[in-house]
């Protein structure tokens, strides 16, 4: 069984890696939408996963470092393309939440990316 909580926040970035004239070099913002999956047995007497509010508690410290925030300068996300975004996310949440599955991060309506680990 596979759960699942979404998140929304509004950051800004800029890609410093990509060929020079591409609009993502300029300084610009998203809604990421962010799911965080979360995979295991529904327990026998409570009938779920995991509490979505422990979910939401694990993740946090995370949102609050994210959320109106120039992501370039958190530290891992000096090139905070999707897949970064996905992998730092991962990685951080992971230790608190050893039942994630999977990050998905949709940087737009129409362009996202989903990390396994
Ligand atoms: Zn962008």
């Amino acid at each position: 069984m596979d759960i699942f909580k979404v998140f929304t926040l509004e950051a800004a970035h800029r890609l410093p890696n990509v060929p020079e004239g591409h609009k993502c070099a300029r300084l610009h913002g998203h809604s990421f939408r962010i799911e965080v999956h979360v995979s295991g047995e529904p327990g026998e007497r409570s009938g779920w996963v995991m509490d979505f509010a422990d979910l939401k508690a694990a993740f946090k410290p995370l949102y609050e470092r994210l959320d109106h925030h120039y992501l370039n300068d958190i530290e891992g996300l000096e090139n905070p393309t999707s897949e970064r975004l996905a992998v730092w996310i991962w990685e951080r949440l992971k230790p608190a939440l050893p039942q994630l599955s999977e990050i998905v991060v949709h940087e737009t309506c129409t362009s996202g990316c989903r990390y396994r680990g």
